[in-house]
C-alpha cells in the first residue's frame, strides 16, 4: 500500500470504483476517463511501480484476470476486439505510477486506428 496513490486506495476501499472484478491478488475496475465504453483497469493489489518491479507470480496472476476477463468485456458491451495494453513508465505516458492493464473494447466502425492514435 502507498498512501498517495490512488489505485491502492482504490484496493482498499477509501476511493470509490466500479469494480468489475476482484481476486487474491487482482482488481479490475472500470476507467474513470473511458477511451471506450467498457474500458476497463486490471491492477495487482499490491503497489508496484511499473512491469518490472512486478514479481512473476503477480504478473501471472494480472495476466490470468486480463485472460478471462478481455472477452467478458468486449462480450458485454458488444465489442468487436479490443486493445490490451500497459503504458510502462512516465516515458510512455504511464499516469498512475501503479502497474495497470488496460482493456479498450474496440468496434468496427470506430475506424480501426491504433490505441496510440485513440489515446491520443
Ligand atoms: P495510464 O496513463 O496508463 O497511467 O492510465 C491511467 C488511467 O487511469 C487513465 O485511463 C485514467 O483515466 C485512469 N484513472 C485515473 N484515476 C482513476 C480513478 O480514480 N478511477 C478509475 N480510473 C482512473
Amino acid at each position: 500500500m502507498s498512501e498517495d496513490c490512488i489505485f491502492c486506495r482504490i484496493v482498499d476501499g477509501e476511493l470509490p470504483a466500479r469494480v468489475v472484478y476482484e481476486d487474491d491478488d487482482v482488481l479490475a475496475f472500470l476507467d474513470a476517463n473511458p477511451l471506450a465504453p467498457g474500458h476497463t483497469l486490471v491492477v495487482p493489489k499490491d503497489h508496484y511501480e511499473t512491469l518490472g518491479d512486478l514479481p512473476a507470480d503477480e504478473g501471472e496472476a494480472v495476466f490470468a484476470a486480463l485472460h478471462r476477463l478481455t472477452p467478458v468485456v468486449e462480450a458485454a458491451v458488444g465489442a468487436d476486439g479490443s486493445n490490451v495494453a500497459f503504458n510502462n513508465g512516465e516515458a510512455a505516458g504511464q499516469e498512475v505510477p501503479h502497474v495497470h492493464g488496460h482493456v479498450i473494447p474496440r468496434f468496427e466502425d470506430d475506424g480501426g486506428r491504433p490505441v496510440h492514435a485513440v489515446a491520443g
